[in-house]
């Protein structure tokens, strides 16, 4: 299966990509996670995403399609994948599609995970993140069994400078303008999935789950 994710920042993506990607086996890539890891190490590319990061705003298409292609081109996209964050706009899908086709491959569905906006800024008020591995935890819904401490691999938890209130609305507002138009356009291509994103992780996980069986009962994959 090829999937992309789509939602508000806070949605749960990141959680639920890699929840799928252990179940299904298949890689995953978060542009996000990967514009953090360049500007933790410092390098040419981080400094230059950092300031859009920081601001909330999207990084140029241009920067992350060279990024997303290169990750494409280095694994099997016939056997699937799905990205977490991309794409972020009308532009961004329409390349990706290009892509899958000079592969002779198309996109089985784009999941749209669903939460209304007073939902997210609580969630992202209190979402803690590992500086190491990445993984997310929430103060209050989902909390680390050590205070600031990663259940999975000991490293610190810390507040994403993105994850600050201004910041958040920030980048709700470039979710609303740039990122909700892609939902018509993948569900004029009926690909779109719509996953209610309220709930327990758990149950999310699940609603995903009975959603691609339906994909794949009625492809017969
Ligand atoms: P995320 O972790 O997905 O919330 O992404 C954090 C930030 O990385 C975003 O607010 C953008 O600044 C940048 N970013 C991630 N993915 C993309 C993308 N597909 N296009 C443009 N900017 C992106």
């Amino acid at each position: 299966m090829r999937l992309v994710f789509l939602g508000p920042p806070g949605a749960g993506k990141g959680t639920q990509v890699k929840i799928l990607s252990r179940i299904l086996g298949l890689p995953s890539m978060s542009t996000g996670d990967v514009f953090r890891a360049e500007v933790a190490s410092g390098s040419e590319l981080g400094r230059l995403v950092q300031s859009y990061m920081e601001r909330g705003e999207l990084v140029p298409d241009d920067v992350v399609i060279k990024i997303v292609e290169k990750w494409l081109r280095e694994r099997d996209v016939k056997s699937g994948f799905i990205l977490d964050g991309y794409p972020r706009n009308v532009r961004q899908a329409k390349e990706l599609d290009e892509l899958l086709k000079s592969f002779g491959v198309e996109l089985t569905a784009a999941i749209y995970i669903d939460v209304p906006e007073d939902e997210i800024v609580r969630r992202l008020s209190g979402r803690l993140t590992c500086k190491k591995c990445g993984a997310v935890y929430h103060i209050e819904f989902n909390p680390p069994k050590e205070d600031l401490k990663c259940d999975l691999c000991g490293n610190e938890l810390y507040q994403r400078e993105d994850d600050r209130e201004d910041v958040v609305r920030r980048r709700f507002r470039v979710y609303m303008e740039s990122t909700r138009p892609v939902l018509d356009y993948y569900r004029r291509a009926r690909k779109l999935l719509i996953v209610n994103g309220l709930g327990s992780i758990e149950e999310v996980n699940e609603r995903i789950l009975n959603k691609l069986r339906d994909v794949k009962s009625s492809e017969g994959l």
